[in-house]
């Protein structure tokens, strides 16, 4: 990454808090690969201008106007990348990069154009809600990892990881399709699950980033 921008920080915090997970400076400034005292030095900001706090037990929260401008960003990333899915044949493991730089040069106007162009998307091609079109509902999706033999979902999200997504292009894995669970070998083997009449083996560092809604 270049030197992370202001919104590059605001956005790191915000996957955190919404992951659950405790955030300090140094696990953010590790994060983003930058030193600690940028790190600090833009955290003072951004206290200062109130977009962050700091909570006894969580670590770095964004406050509501810090979230509302990283939710801002996202919707932007998410719709240029249905934008360069649906209209100019990116793959869903091409659209991080480009949707990432045009993300902070998107005006509001754009965004709300674009939005009505693609028809107000309810979700990115990662299956990631969109902000304002999808409802905010509680995550009810789990992750394959955590599912044994015989249960039966749907694919639902994955996260949006390079590495992640070639993978699952070469497996022909998609999203909303039906699977059954058919083998989890032990000591974190790999999942083999039954998609569309073929098994698949899927890696079970990868069923860790990949969401699915179970069916009972
Ligand atoms: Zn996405």
């Amino acid at each position: 990454m270049m030197t992370p921008s202001r919104e590059d920080y605001i956005k790191a915090i915000f996957k955190h808090n919404e992951k659950g997970t405790k955030l300090n400076n140094k696990d953010l400034s590790e994060n983003l690969s930058v030193s600690a005292a940028s790190t600090s030095e833009m955290i003072r900001k951004l206290i200062d201008t109130g977009h962050v706090d700091r909570d006894k037990t969580m670590g770095l929260m964004l406050t509501e106007e810090g979230k509302n401008e990283a939710k801002d960003l996202v919707k932007k990333h998410r719709l240029w990348e249905v934008f360069l899915v649906n209209h100019l044949g990116y793959s869903w493991t091409e659209v991080h990069d480009d949707a990432e730089v045009l993300e902070h040069v998107t005006s509001s106007k754009l965004a709300d154009r674009l939005n009505e162009f693609l028809d107000e998307p309810k979700h990115c091609p990662h299956g990631e809600i969109i902000f304002g079109n999808s409802e905010e509902v509680d995550d009810s999706t789990v992750s394959l990892a955590s599912l044994t033999i015989d249960d039966h979902g749907t694919f639902q999200k994955v996260s949006d990881t390079g590495e992640l997504l070639e993978y699952l292009e070469v497996i022909k894995f998609k999203l909303n399709d039906d699977f059954k669970v058919v083998k989890k070998l032990p000591y974190e083997g790999p999942i083999v699950v039954e998609v569309n009449g073929l098994e698949v083996s899927i890696s079970y560092h990868a069923a860790q980033e990949i969401f699915v809604l179970k069916h009972h």
